[in-house]
């Protein structure tokens, strides 16, 4: 029996893990989940899974999660606040943390579960493109191993299986495109309307709207880079509309090894949870007569400067991934908020790197000053 912890219950990933999990009941328990502020959702996954503890970030929800359980009877240790995903990570008796919260919130409480042993099943990119280096020099240290969920890392990983890293010649991700790499309007008109509705995959905001500037696929060549030791020069990136084919890996003989599937996550999340095995799944299957085509084109890196920036960031390495990432986060919720243009997110994360000094320490302390920096002024130019 496999025992794990969910951080970010209440989100897409989460709940999608969670339905599956539901279906394995024999093979997986939950111990611990977490929310940020949803607790109408935490309750029925607290009735429906008997987990031993929970932590809700928000300190007023948790009061009112902490008088559901008196009234309901139900006994559950209930955290609250950042430290709280430590003290759930840090429970004995856990094999894996499945970390599904957005953003670089979640750098804290991954180096808490991987210094307490725990394998990571990882959703989140932030995290990686913040302090990559230093969670892989982490995880080796530890003996634990990184699992992705992300679909392009899941397919990569896939396809690297029995090979030598030596021999990989090039990695090249796959991009949907989002909603507007066939956009013929000026983008600084683009609306938060428009830029959530993607064409192919159901996300959370934040990596709906990193999709639709392609900052996504950029943040997934540098989590690419540090997953899998390979650096960013090999790491190419192919539009790939009908996202069947999740990733390719070419080999220096010339072979190149593809995984296709239909796009549903609950594939990825379900290998992550039951590596090295492959289980049934309820994934509809492929049918490739019905699809017809598969179409690949070059990315416009002009019109889409996100993925020149992130390049650019790897390259330079050390803290600048981390200022480009945090200015990132700052301006799509300032975006999400009505506050300024989609053409500004790009402007304002570039600002902000072009300002930022580069530390070449590789202490973790370097990666969240920077991280910290950038929020700052990124917001003052937004302001
Ligand atoms: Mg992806």
């Amino acid at each position: 029996m496999k025992k794990i912890v969910i951080l970010g219950s209440s989100g897409s990933i989460g709940t999608q893990t969670l339905d599956i999990v539901y279906n394995m009941k024999d093979d997986i328990c939950i111990r611990g989940l977490a929310v940020d502020s949803n607790i109408e959702i935490l309750k029925l996954q607290i009735r429906k899974f008997k987990p031993s503890a929970v932590s809700v970030n928000n300190f007023v929800e948790s009061r009112n999660l902490k008088k559901w359980c008196i009234s309901n009877n139900i006994e559950v240790s209930i955290y609250s606040g950042p430290s709280g995903l430590e003290r759930l990570v840090e429970m004995p008796d856990v094999d894996m943390v499945l970390v599904a919260i957005v953003g670089a919130i979640s750098l804290k409480s991954i180096i808490a579960a991987i210094k307490s042993k725990k394998d990571i099943a990882i959703a989140n990119k932030e995290t990686l493109v913040v302090a990559g280096s230093y969670i892989m020099r982490l995880a080796a240290k530890n003996g634990i191993s990184m699992l992705p969920i992300d679909s392009e890392h899941s397919a990569i990983f896939q396809c690297c299986m029995g090979e030598k890293k030596s021999q990989i010649k090039k990695i090249v991700l796959t991009a949907s495109g989002g909603p507007f790499y066939k956009y013929d309007k000026k983008f600084s008109q683009i609306t938060v309307r428009e830029a959530l509705n993607h064409p192919t995959w159901k996300m959370g905001k934040k990596i709906t709207i990193d999709s639709a500037t392609l900052m996504n696929k950029g943040l997934e060549a540098i989590e690419a880079s540090v997953l899998f030791g390979v650096p960013i020069e090999k790491i190419e990136i192919i539009m790939h509309p009908q996202s069947i084919l999740h990733s390719m890996v070419e080999y220096v003989d010339g072979s190149v090894i593809a995984q296709l599937s239909n796009p549903d996550m609950r594939l990825p999340i379900q290998y992550a949870l039951t590596y090295p095995e492959r289980l049934t799944s309820n994934v509809k299957p492929l049918n490739l007569n019905e699809v017809g085509r598969l179409e690949f084109f070059k990315p416009d890196f002009n019109k889409f400067p996100c993925l020149k920036l992130s390049y650019y960031a790897a390259k330079k390495g050390f803290t600048m991934p981390s200022a480009m990432n945090a200015a990132n986060e700052v301006a799509v919720e300032a975006f999400l908020n009505e506050e300024i243009k989609f053409t500004d997110i790009a402007e304002i994360v570039e600002k902000t790197m072009y300002a930022h000094t580069i530390s070449k320490s590789l202490s973790l302390n370097s990666f969240i000053e920077a991280d910290f920096w950038a929020r700052y002024y990124a917001r003052k130019l937004i302001n």
